[in-house]
């Protein structure tokens, strides 16, 4: 009938999330259809011992009768392919980009319980909206049912509100929502049911007027609103970036087209997600880490079908596929957690920019403290840079004072003249906020007679104390031991603890601020779900006198009442063999800084160092962090590091020493035999952490002014692994632009 090959004769190519860098063939069950079948649609396969989700790449004829011994797919899960061309392509280039195995790149694309193969169907979830009567009335004429009353406002608020909403709202609300339903004010519905979402309105609220920055960086973009061009924001914290964000979106909601804005984990909290609902009358979608799996999905769905216009979303959201593309803004740019450390190790703002490429559309990347890579492209006119110079709401700049403490009186990290600062804050009745980017009580445990110190028996690092857990445990590996107090060494003399974390801080502020709260925000102080919102919202309630805490506070977060701000030690940022650290010390000091003084109140930031003449610091300090980066750029240049050139890394590890090594000289041996690549080859060394939870690490670090060398190389350096014996003895992996040696 039709003259497509026989489905007997055809094979499949699907990618199997297995790390083998190729496709898997199957043949196609006779009852289905080739015709039905497209690049994109997620199958099951019989794969080894067990069943696995793989994703259908490429069909292609036989090549003879090699399909004999073939097995046949068990099930396509799909009507149709959930991605798109554009997102079957991205994925492509990025297999080749990194290096990875296509079945593992391609799973990563789909949600966890798409990836076990459950329906792409949008769960039917409950929830509330006011039913036309209820759109007419003011919430005024419910007053004489003060709960209803609330419960309705609280609607008039929301697009929609689910039962999670509700609860968080109020746990008790069943019953003003009964009150609500009788009186037929409100509708209930399932959210599956409502069609792809008809955009009516786009504002609940107009936005600001922008000012003159803002306006030039808005027609900047809206000028390229239709093709692919990536923009890179540059303005320090409280300048309106996201103000600025906000307007662009609106013209892309205006066109009927979708967004997508990435952020850190850590940034992306119910404030902003608020801060989008309260402006956009459009369905928003948020996903992160602290969602179920199953609202993961829906999400993901939401945005793959158009239904939902606007996805704040972490790393793991950019390869939702989106049905109206208009525009990605990714947030923080400069941040270390859009690059994945493990598996799959991409760069989230990288893939965003070829994401955007793909599509057509603009990338607005936003930062105080743009990344050098960034700064480098917008240099080589690659990107186009837009500036935000001034605080938006009129606030000045912070005043930076750098505190030599060389003999100075310390008590416990707290020289004196921070701690006379921190009395007039107080006083002053504003929020003093302290920096310490270590936890636990003390970084080692050392014996005072013998010079003993407490080591992880399987890591190369110290123990570090936690008095609260009554252990020592290592920050590495997670190990831990009880905390003794005689050392096992000399059994004579009593151990100590040396050095700082912040809770030894906090126990020191209790004792010099006793009438003060204080608030210790760490990953120890914050497990529990819900620690961290409950803690930022006594902050902002101005419960909080001084707030301590580790990294976790030096992103996004607004303290309008923290007007003194200090970095307990900066020194430890100073002196460190990786190149990128210079980079990350100096963007946390101005992240840090970008928390003081919002608004009315202008800040001050104290650095405690034992190096004020450090260069680093004085030119931070000094001349800001646009001319720090232009130094520190020209130093890279100079000592020919990315992004002057390329980089990648290759890590080994194996339970003994001499696998890795053999390993890795396998590498090198083969790369010394074409001296003319232009690729040289560091190493093989260990790892500057040279055993980590009992497995020995080393390292090869592969550098060239050739992207498409190091490429090439690359492509061979994975085939002589995968053909080689010693591969099978150790773990490894492949990490294209690092940005983290360790
Ligand atoms: P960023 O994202 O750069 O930290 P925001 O967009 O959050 O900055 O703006 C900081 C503060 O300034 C917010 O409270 C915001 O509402 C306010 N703001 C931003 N733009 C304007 C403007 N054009 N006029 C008045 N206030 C503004
Ligand atoms: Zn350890």
């Amino acid at each position: 009938m039709s003259d497509l090959p026989s489905s007997a004769s055809m094979i499949l190519k699907i990618a199997v999330p297995v790390p083998l860098f190729k496709t898997f063939d199957y043949l196609l069950a006779d009852d289905l259809k080739i015709e039905s079948l497209l690049p994109g649609l997620r199958v099951t396969v019989p794969f080894g011992r067990s069943t696995k989700t793989g994703i259908l790449i490429e069909i292609v004829e036989h090549a003879s009768s090699s399909g004999r011994s073939l097995k046949t797919i068990e099930a396509v899960l799909d009507e149709a392919p959930l991605l798109g061309e554009a997102d079957i392509a991205l994925l492509h280039w990025a297999c080749q980009y990194y290096h990875h195995p296509i079945g593992e790149v391609f799973i990563q694309a789909f949600p966890l319980e798409l990836r076990k193969g459950k329906a792409a169907h949008i769960k039917t979830e409950k929830n509330y909206v006011l039913s036309e009567k209820g759109l007419l009335l003011s919430a005024d004429q419910l007053k004489r049912a003060p709960k209803q009353q609330a419960l309705f406002e609280f609607l008039q608020s929301q697009q929609n509100a689910t039962i999670d909403q509700l609860k968080q709202w109020n746990s008790n609300w069943r019953g003003a929502m009964k009150g609500l339903l009788d009186k037929q004010l409100v509708l209930e519905q399932s959210a599956s049911a409502s069609a792809p979402a008809v955009i009516r309105k786009i504002r609940k609220q107009a936005p600001l007027p922008a000012n003159a920055q803002q306006t030039a960086a808005i027609e900047q973009i809206s000028t390229h609103a239709n093709e692919f061009s990536v923009f890179l924001l540059e303005g320090v914290t409280g300048s309106g970036k996201t103000e600025v964000y906000m307007q662009v979106i609106d013209q892309v909601l205006q066109q009927g087209l979708q967004v997508l804005v990435l952020l850190p984990e850590i940034t992306l909290t119910p404030q902003l997600e608020q801060r989008f609902q309260q402006r956009f009358a459009v369905p928003i979608v948020a996903t992160h880490s602290r969602l179920t799996d199953r609202q993961r999905l829906n999400a993901w769905l939401q945005m793959q079908q158009g239904r939902a216009m606007i996805m704040l979303g972490t790393r793991s959201a950019l390869l939702t596929p989106l049905a109206k593309p208009g525009l990605i803004v990714l947030d923080e740019e400069h941040d270390s957690s859009f690059k994945q450390q493990e598996g799959f190790r991409f760069s989230a703002r990288d893939v965003a920019v070829m994401k955007a490429r793909q599509l057509n559309i603009p990338i607005v990347l936003g930062s105080a403290t743009p990344s050098f890579e960034s700064l480098y492209n917008a240099e080589q006119g690659r990107y186009q840079k837009l500036l935000l110079l001034e605080r938006a709401g009129g606030a000045g700049k912070p005043f930076f004072q750098i505190l030599d403490i060389r003999n100075k009186r310390i008590y416990d990290g707290l020289s004196e003249p921070l701690v006379t600062a921190m009395k007039a804050t107080l006083a002053a009745k504003q929020q003093v906020l302290l920096f310490l980017n270590r936890r636990g009580f003390a970084p080692v445990q050392m014996c005072h007679s013998c010079g003993y110190v407490s080591r992880c028996q399987r890591c190369d690092a110290n123990l570090v104390i936690h008095y609260e857990a009554a252990c020592l445990r290592c920050h590495h590996c997670g190990s831990e031991q009880k905390m003794m107090v005689r050392c096992p060494h000399c059994k004579q003399g009593e151990l100590q603890p040396l050095g700082i974390g912040t809770e030894r801080i906090e126990k020191s502020l209790h004792q010099l601020f006793p009438d003060h709260k204080i608030l210790r925000l760490d990953r120890d102080s914050t497990q529990r779900k819900g620690a961290l919102e409950n803690y930022l919202d006594q902050i902002n309630r101005g419960e909080a006198d001084i707030i301590l805490g580790t990294q976790m506070l030096s992103k996004g977060h607004h303290f309008p009442n923290v007007t003194l701000v200090a970095i307990l030690d900066v020194d430890s940022g100073l002196f460190s063999i990786d190149y990128h650290s210079a980079e990350k010390l100096a963007q946390m000091i101005e992240q840090v800084a970008g928390r003081a003084g919002r608004a009315e109140k202008r800040g001050k930031v104290i650095l405690q160092t034992r190096h004020p003449e450090h260069p680093l610091l004085t030119v931070l300090i000094n001349q800001g962090y646009p001319a720090f980066a232009r130094n520190a750029l020209l130093e890279r240049k100079q000592a020919n590091l990315p992004p002057y050139s390329f980089q990648v890394l290759i890590r080994v590890q194996a339970s003994d020493t001499q696998s890795p090594l053999s390993f890795l000289s396998l590498l090198s041996d083969y790369i010394h035999g074409f001296p003319d690549s232009g690729v040289a080859a560091l190493g093989p060394v260990t790892a500057p952490m040279a055993k980590k939870a009992g497995q020995f690490r080393y390292q090869l670090l592969l550098q060239s002014n050739q992207r498409k060398s190091l490429h090439n190389l690359v492509n061979q350096l994975t085939t002589i692994i995968q053909a080689s014996k010693q591969a099978k003895k150790v773990r490894w992996s492949i990490d294209i632009d690092p940005v983290d040696l360790y």
